[in-house]
């Protein structure tokens, strides 16, 4: 798999879907991956990427963006309220607000600074209890309560269990952003993207599909 191809099987996908072609976002998702091969997709003209930790998106995209012009980063992975000054300087989007602490905190710093990341809401769509995010049913009062902080709740995002069949899991974050006014939605990655295309997914989240398999350390 190359850029290239993912990028043809979406707009395929989209035209099968009668979804306006473009109307998807591809965030390619350069964590753990050789400098390299970001190198690589950014040549060819990419410029949205997502990583999934603070610490180690601070340590490499300050010199991509050196190197290479409107680069946007999406942060995907789970934020620590003492991380969150670092993200909101780093990141222009955060897909992963998942609980009422981490709200404060953004709320805050968007008032200190004047701006904010656009912020999806992480749903835990599976209830697993070890994964991040708000409940089904707690969506809609916390999407209230973040939008009462000034929050630019641009969408919700979800991660479904790795043994279930993920076009429900997609079609229930559609509901519950079709019933809290949400136009964003983050979902389906390199194994599944196309189902969360046709499911209606605006920001589709894919790795290793592009990159090739990510270099564990
Ligand atoms: C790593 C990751 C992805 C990309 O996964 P692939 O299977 O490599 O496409 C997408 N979303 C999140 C939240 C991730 O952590």
């Amino acid at each position: 798999m190359s850029l290239s191809d993912i990028t043809d099987r979406i707009r395929t996908t989209e035209d099968r879907c009668d979804r306006e072609v473009g109307s998807v976002t591809l965030v390619a998702v350069s964590k753990k991956q050789p400098d390299a091969r970001v190198e690589d997709v950014l040549g060819q003209g990419h410029r949205i990427f997502g990583e999934n930790q603070v610490q180690e998106a601070a340590g490499k995209w300050p010199s991509f963006r050196d190197q290479f012009d409107n680069v946007a980063l999406h942060l995907i992975g789970p934020l620590q309220t003492n991380k969150a000054r670092q993200a909101v300087e780093l990141f222009d989007v955060i897909e992963t607000l998942d609980r009422p602490k981490l709200a404060a905190t953004l709320g805050r710093l968007a008032q200190e600074r004047g701006a904010s990341p656009d912020i999806f809401v992480q749903v835990n769509t599976g209830e697993e209890q070890q994964k991040a995010g708000i409940t089904p049913r707690e969506t809609s009062t916390f999407v209230k309560d973040c939008r009462a902080l000034d929050l630019p709740i641009v969408g919700l995002m979800c991660i479904p269990p790795v043994d279930e069949e993920p076009a429900l899991h997609f079609a229930l974050l559609a509901k519950l952003a079709r019933e809290n006014g949400l136009d964003g939605l983050s979902m389906g990655m390199s194994a599944d993207f196309e189902t969360a295309i046709a499911q209606g997914a605006t920001h589709i989240r894919v790795g290793s599909a592009i990159f090739g398999e990510r270099v564990t350390n």
